[in-house]
């Protein structure tokens, strides 16, 4: 594997070609590598063969639940340390405290707002990049 240090990995988790598309081509403003998951499970093989340094976790997937998914990873001692970032248009008070009870670190609403999806992305992926 040649990996270059100083770029972080990022695991895309999205179900839906075009949200998946928008967050690659915003994510290639930054200094980062993009993984892509579309299911549940593929996001669980991904998590675990690639090691990222950020999950952005769609809590709506069609095939799976990206709540299920961020509870596997938070309850696996060699990813919970990976913080997730919700990327959700699950927009109500109490769907939001679902997101960060399953293990989210933060939440980003849907429709993406760009600057509000690259401050959470940069606050995650700390400063020494
Ligand atoms: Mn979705």
């Amino acid at each position: 594997m040649s990996l270059e240090p100083q770029r972080k990995r990022i695991l895309v988790v999205e179900d839906d070609d075009f949200n998946l598309l928008f967050m690659k081509e915003l994510l290639a403003t930054l200094p980062v590598e993009c993984i892509e998951a579309r299911t549940a499970e593929e996001a669980m093989a991904r998590a675990r063969d690639s090691a990222p340094d950020l999950v952005l976790m769609d809590i709506q997937l069609r095939h799976g639940s990206g709540l299920e998914v961020t509870r596997q990873l938070k309850a696996d001692g060699a990813l919970q340390h990976i913080p997730i970032v919700a990327v959700t248009a699950l927009a109500m008070d109490a769907d939001r405290e679902r997101v960060l009870e399953a293990g989210c670190d933060a939440y980003v609403a849907k429709p993406i707002d760009v600057t509000a999806f690259i401050e959470a992305i940069t606050a995650y992926l700390g400063g020494e990049g």
